[in-house]
């Protein structure tokens, strides 16, 4: 079809999130190719809908166990798009010429598959190929003819043998691998975990359906709403009280990420003997996700046993998303599968708000301003995204993870380019972290265009403002892991007060030593022996010997260096460091195997109906600017000594550090009469905070402005540089 291109509506992008497919009736309006590149013009993948499921198990169906089918509704669209207009020559389906039959439907406008880019059928579209190690077939790819599906499905079979009998399978899924196995056997399990070097951080999950998903874990309608979506996140959910998994599917906490088939190919894999398959990232510890077969086999040879791979090339790497309901609302955690490349709402440079639909999907808004720059924000260095904003639209790069080494530089690299080229956008401001070693903060000063660094924590209360639609001035409450601070110290716990354009920092939890610098962050324990000393001197020193009696040398190597007070080992202010020390002290996790283990693990010791700030806290003080945490740490001596349960000392200490937020926040914001507060940074991830620091500050007449279609953590970064980046670029 020369001239035509296809184009969602935007009821199509609006109801994305609200678990309705959008059939032949609304789905598409035709627009003129040539037209202007939009983002909206490009949908995210979708989940396969219940039509084309039926179609699946149907034996009149062309498509009967077909694990590519797909409709105007569902299947690929990003993963699969090279450039736009969107258009199935300018997709990976281009090697796929539609048979006569296919063909008929994609050309009739009463048809499901009416201009669906992606559709096919066994006679003409991709194939699944069930490999062993070294690429040897180990089942036939599969006859196009007649009612036995497993004639037409031979590799299932024999799939399902394999991941009974304990084999770790790497899959091509939408966009990349996955690791597949039972998710029911703790043997498969820890063989996963032993070949892909993981040892303690959560494993997703995929079930076979609702009944499956709730046999083991606690469901609402709004997570099930949000399960069952086109974008089909990895929704967390409680785990049930006596949950029959295995414990090392995620050990030491209660919460588990769990998805639904979202593929046909992964709905025929969960259809047979296997109700649950453990289902992670395929990619080396550190790596990008893998995405091509030949690398495949030769990267995860060690880890899978055995590969089921297509030929459907992935175009855009894209992980799944990872969200939460929270308080009844949609929280999301890591934006990527289903969601990229929606644009969400942000500010225009004139001040002009864009609303967002609130608790609605990101939804396409209308352009800004003619002549506004078009803006990158390159991202952090840990759960990188990266933005470009063009007028009243922000487009969030799918999540690349950490940037810390050459192979995921060249990744991000790669993206940026696909995701410039595929919009047609070509940024002339760039904001970018100030943080001297972030590699992604390097690679975007040698672009071309006008660099302006911004602040760690001034982007995060901008992207929080921004996606809020908020153009004012406000105080920001932001809970970090670490960000490099204007002193040149990491910062942490802030509270700033500022708008998109400028913030002053009003005040920040005391410092305190991080001996290791940033490799403190995988040690808690050291964190606990250092706020020891710190913030107790001596007496610190000598409790800190007995709660880690085998680490003696250390504490004394420690107490050298951080009781001189000489200050030369680097400062941080830490929220994450906090939450990391006193989960060592109270022995929950001494050592972080992944980020943010110890203070994961730490709130799941709340206790499971701690949804009010009752319980008690400890005392702190705010001097001058400085929030100052001696008093709890000598509060929480002093309930180990009397032998306080830990579960209500961490309650104590969650309330402590929801009050130090509150009362510092409320204490800026009175200074300049303001009356709205933001809430930015990944620490707000921990449930029992958010709800009460929220709750708090609205019950004393605040307006809380909060994440939820931006990740709250780093991915959701790069947001705020970019809004920050174009209003100084724009005036320098
Ligand atoms: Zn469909
Ligand atoms: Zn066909
Ligand atoms: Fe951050």
């Amino acid at each position: 079809m020369e001239g035509i291109a296809t184009k969602p509506s935007s009821s199509n992008a609006g109801n994305i999130h609200r678990g309705k497919w959008v059939g032949r009736d609304t789905a598409f309006t035709i627009a003129e190719s040539g037209s202007r590149q939009n983002a909206a013009a490009l949908p995210p993948d979708s989940a396969l809908c219940p039509r084309c499921e039926a179609d699946l198990f149907d034996p009149r169906s062309r498509r009967y166990f077909y694990p590519f089918t797909s409709c105007t509704g569902c299947g690929p669209r990003f993963t699969m798009a090279r450039q736009q207009p969107y258009d199935r020559s300018a997709t990976a389906m281009v090697s796929f010429p539609m048979c006569p039959a296919c063909r008929e439907e994609y050309e009739n406008p009463v048809d499901r598959r009416f201009h669906a880019q992606p559709t096919a059928c066994p006679a003409c579209g991709p194939a699944v190929s069930l490999v062993d190690g070294a690429g040897r077939p180990l089942a036939p790819s599969g006859r196009t003819e007649g009612c036995d599906p497993f004639a037409r499905a031979p590799w299932l079979e024999k799939a399902w043998h394999l991941l009974r009998e304990g084999a770790i399978l790497a899959i091509k899924s939408l966009g990349g691998f996955h690791l597949a196995c039972d998710g029911t056997s703790a043997a498969a399990i820890e063989k996963l975990r032993r070949r892909k070097g993981r040892p303690c951080k959560p494993l997703a999950v995929m079930c076979r359906d609702r009944s499956v998903v709730e046999k083991y874990c606690l469901l609402s309608e709004a997570e099930h709403r949000l399960l069952a979506s086109p974008a089909a996140p990895i929704v967390l959910l409680r785990r049930r009280r006596h949950c029959p998994l295995p414990e090392t599917l995620a050990p030491n906490l209660n919460l588990l990420g769990v998805m639904l088939p979202y593929t046909p190919l992964h709905r025929l894999l969960l259809h047979g003997p296997l109700e649950l398959l453990v289902m992670t990232s395929g990619n080396l510890s550190g790596l990008p996700l893998i995405t091509d077969n030949e690398e495949a086999l030769n990267e995860l040879k060690g880890i899978a046993d055995c590969f089921l791979l297509h030929d459907r090339e992935i175009v855009h790497r894209c992980d799944d998303s990872v969200a939460a309901v929270v308080d009844g609302e949609t929280h999301i955690y890591r934006r990527s599968r289903g969601y990229v490349p929606l644009a969400v709402a942000a500010t225009s440079p004139a001040g002009e708000c864009f609303t967002v639909k609130r608790g609605s999907a990101p939804c396409a808004v209308r352009s800004a301003a003619p002549g506004s720059p078009i803006v990158l924000g390159s991202g952090a260095e840990m759960k990188n995204t990266f933005c470009l904003l063009k007028g009243g639209e922000a487009i969030l790069s799918q999540h690349l993870g950490a940037i810390d080494n050459e192979e995921s530089l060249n990744c991000y690299r790669q993206s940026l380019d696909g995701l410039q080229q595929l919009l047609g956008l070509r940024p002339e401001i760039i904001g970018y972290d100030l943080h001297p070693h972030y590699l992604v903060s390097r690679a975007a000063r040698e672009l071309p265009g006008i660099h302006v660094g911004v602040q760690h924590h001034h982007a995060h209360l901008a992207s929080c403002l921004a996606e809020n639609g908020y153009t004012g001035k406000a105080v920001g409450i932001i809970l970090d892991g670490s960000g490099y601070g204007s002193d040149g110290n990491l910062w942490v716990f802030e509270i700033l007060r500022g708008d998109c354009c400028s913030y002053t920092r009003r005040f920040h939890l005391a410092y305190m030593p991080l001996p290791g610098g940033e490799k403190a962050v995988r040690s808690p324990w050291v964190m606990a022996v250092s706020c020891l000393l710190w913030f107790c001197g001596e007496a610190g020193g000598r409790r800190a010997r007995r709660i880690f009696p085998e680490k003696r040398a250390q504490v004394d190597l420690l107490e050298r260096l951080i009781g001189k007070k000489t200050l030369t080992l680097p400062l941080a202010c830490g929220c994450g460091r906090l939450f990391d020390a006193i989960s060592a002290l109270l022995g929950v996790c001494l050592e972080n195997s992944y980020e943010g283990q110890a203070a994961i693990e730490l709130s799941e010791r709340l206790p499971a109906a701690a949804a009010s700030s009752r319980g008690g806290a400890y005392s702190f003080t705010i001097r001058g600017q400085v929030i100052e945490p001696a008093e709890m740490f000598a509060g929480i001596l002093g309930d180990l000594e009397e032998g306080l349960p830990p579960k209500k000392i961490v309650l104590k200490f969650h309330n402590t550090v929801a009050a130090m937020a509150v009362e510092a926040a409320c204490l800026a914001a009175r200074e300049e009469g303001l009356r709205t507060i933001a809430l930015s940074g990944g620490c707000w991830q921990n449930r029992y905070l958010f709800t009460t620091v929220k709750r708090e500050l609205q019950k004393r007449g605040f307006a809380v402005l909060y994440h939820r279609l931006v990740p709250a953590n780093d991915g959701g970064l790069a947001l705020g540089q970019a809004v920050v980046a174009r209003n100084l670029g724009v005036r320098a």
